[in-house]
């Protein structure tokens, strides 16, 4: 596994699993504190940082009195609507503490498509590290329709990572990496590093997502495959210690699948 030291703009993806207990739906406070502290830490380092979080939907369903994520469009659109503030607000708070300042971006799909919103969304970026300030990304579940826009986030963390030209895309999840059969058996191997995404490698990682989150495993390795194709390295970690994400930058020593992006 390489050591990520040299890699100056990083791309990070957060999932509802990780910012959020599963019982309840409400924000796991002290690990999501952990993250942003991780975060501002690895920005103070003098590396540009690019948050892409979910758990809009969740934390709003626990505001909004929902006892469940609901699996209707329109529950699902206000609990995101409801979640999203409360999210922005634990950001900027936290954030702050360390003197960082943060940004909301809400994308839909179009920024692939139309020319110019992606060269808006573009210029929107490059003013932000410009201006020293870390954008934090979300779907925008209020207007997205399922099926033609991002219902996860995984994929939308790999646009994002082309759309500011990042070096690098990590992605925690609520396992190690990608395992060649079911993680929680102990005849399943975690697999360092993938050379080609490929059948095999689909097969691996199909299954879904967890209580929380929209995506599974299947999805991180899509978001791999946009991202190594546009030249981006892209690595799927644990998400249960945050402090591990310095051991990329540190020594490489960490358990974890790595993708390396093809030559730019
Ligand atoms: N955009 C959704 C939210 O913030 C998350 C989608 C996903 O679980 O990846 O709740």
């Amino acid at each position: 596994m390489p050591c990520f030291a040299d890699k100056k703009r990083v791309v990070i993806k957060i999932g509802s699993s990780t910012l959020a207990y599963p019982e309840t739906g409400n924000l796991n406070i002290r690990k999501s504190r952990e993250l942003v502290e991780v975060l501002a830490d690895l920005k103070n380092s003098g590396r540009e940082i690019v948050f892409v979080t979910s758990g809009a939907q969740c934390v709003g369903a626990a505001k909004g009195g929902f006892l469940q994520k609901p699996k209707d469009t329109p529950s699902k659109q206000a609990c995101a609507a409801i979640g999203q503030s409360e999210l922005m607000k634990f950001y900027s708070e936290n954030f702050e503490r360390y003197n960082h300042n943060v940004a909301q971006l809400l994308l839909t799909r179009d920024v692939i498509s139309n020319e110019t919103r992606r060269t808006n969304v573009i210029n929107t970026f490059n003013k932000l590290f410009e201006l020293n300030i870390i954008p934090i990304i979300n779907a925008n579940d209020v207007v997205s329709i399922k099926q033609l826009d991002f219902d996860e986030n995984d994929t939308l963390s790999a646009i994002v990572a082309t759309l500011c030209n990042a070096d690098l895309l990590v992605i925690l999840t609520d396992v190690d990496g990608l395992y060649d059969g079911d993680p929680s058996l102990p005849t399943s191997n975690l697999i360092p590093e993938v050379k080609q995404i490929n059948s095999e490698i689909i097969s691996m990682a199909q299954g879904a997502g967890g209580v929380l989150g929209s995506g599974g495993m299947l999805t991180k390795i899509e978001a791999a495959q946009i991202a190594t194709e546009a030249g981006i390295d892209t690595v799927i970690i644990g998400n249960k210690d945050p402090q591990l994400i310095y051991k990329l930058f540190e020594s490489g020593d960490i358990k974890c699948t790595f993708f390396k992006g093809q030559e730019r």
